[in-house]
């Protein structure tokens, strides 16, 4: 059968290996598997958010509130916006398809850094847009100038904090990069590692009112599927002025979060000391991981969210994440992206351990 030409070349993303994979593949008990691979909350959902699920699960027969009232007024007051400033998405991963379907077309320019997240590629792809991407891996606004300069942009994309990497933009660069960009560029600040990242350094923090109403052509994007603990829920949101969200409110589909998961996202909003809580843990546990990394003579990026990115030189990363697999660990291996690296999700202080057991298993294995 002949499809849409530009699917070609179009490659299908590769998510995290699921836990029920090692569990079928390598006969492993799921009980011992240990999965570090998707960036999520290792401590689980809040046990607030688990009861009023429970309460609520014989409703799923209904369709959810589609206006999604309550968590919309609820993200507007924690941000201090207005309802007209949110939408809500399937995950954040949605609001980029948004951004996309409202602003490219074919032959479109998409700027975004070498090393970041694939979904932005995939979907500036669907609908034939040009990928323009930085010659260094990591955020260089520098290089995302000069090339703005050079070819323009319909859409921009800032992971701040990036994923794969762990790097992250200082608030004050961002703003002065913003201060140069044409107010018909889309400028997607995706904030999916945020909380992580405000909460290691302040001059990290963008503050998304402050950033709509200095930019209005910027959109800034959360999820909770990382530090919100939901990310089987499938729920992220995009803050942008109105004239930019009520034109996606053309593109989204009715319903397009249960009605679960709209319970659960306005009931995570309400338990702010447990986030805090996981945080602080998330970091203190990549210290080990920093000295692990040290003492192996491996480099690695500091990282402002829940995931460190380790470099090798002497081994090879595709190896050793098979042989973390084969024993039930599953790290993400960042071959595809071009790096000779694992990206590995900062576990609970006993996941860590395990990992630490296990990796120095398999690299004395592979010396
Ligand atoms: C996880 C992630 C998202 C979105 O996740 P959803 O589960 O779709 O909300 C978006 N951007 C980055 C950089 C991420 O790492």
């Amino acid at each position: 059968m002949k499809f849409n030409e530009v699917l070609k070349n179009l490659s299908t993303y590769e998510a995290g290996k699921p836990i029920e994979l090692v569990v079928r593949e390598y006969g492993i008990d799921p009980k011992e598997v240990v999965k570090l691979a998707s960036n999520e909350n290792p401590y689980g959902t809040s046990p607030k958010v688990v009861a009023k699920i429970e309460s609520l699960v014989k409703n799923m027969y209904l369709y959810p509130d589609d206006s999604m009232f309550e968590l919309k007024e609820t993200l507007a007051n924690k941000f201090d916006l207005e309802s007209k400033n949110v939408i809500i998405g399937s995950g954040s991963d949605q609001i980029l398809e948004f951004c996309i379907h409202a602003k490219c077309q074919k032959g479109s320019n998409v700027l975004m850094a070498k090393t970041t997240f694939a979904m932005y590629e995939i979907y500036a792809k669907q609908v034939d847009a040009n990928i323009i991407k930085t010659e260094s891996s990591q955020h260089n606004l520098k290089e995302f100038s000069d090339l703005y300069k050079k070819y323009g942009a319909d859409i921009i994309f800032l992971c701040i904090p990036n994923n794969p990497l762990g790097e992250c933009l200082d608030k004050n660069e961002v703003y002065e990069f913003l201060r140069t960009i044409d107010k018909d560029t889309l400028v997607v600040v995706d904030g999916a590692y945020q909380e992580y990242a405000a909460f290691k350094d302040e001059n990290k923090r963008i503050c998304p009112k402050d950033l709509i109403n200095s930019f209005p052509n910027a959109i800034y994007l959360g999820t909770f599927s990382k530090a919100y603990a939901l990310g089987g829920m499938r729920v992220g949101y995009g803050l942008a002025k109105e004239d930019i969200i009520s034109t996606f409110y053309k593109i989204r589909a009715p319903f397009n979060i249960t009605t679960l998961s709209l319970a659960a996202a306005i009931e995570a909003l309400k338990d702010e000391e447990f986030v805090q809580d996981c945080i602080a843990k998330n970091f203190s546990e990549m210290k080990r991981y920093e000295e692990y990394a040290k003492q192996k003579g491996f480099e690695y990026i500091p990282s402002y969210t829940n995931f460190i990115t380790i470099l090798f030189k002497d081994f090879v990363s595709k190896t050793v994440s098979q042989k973390l697999l084969e024993r039930g660990m599953i790290v993400r291996d960042l071959t595809g992206y071009g790096l000779n690296a694992i990206r590995v999700t900062i576990g609970s202080s006993e996941q860590n351990t395990k990992l630490f057991k296990l990796l120095d298993e398999v690299l004395e294995e592979l010396k």
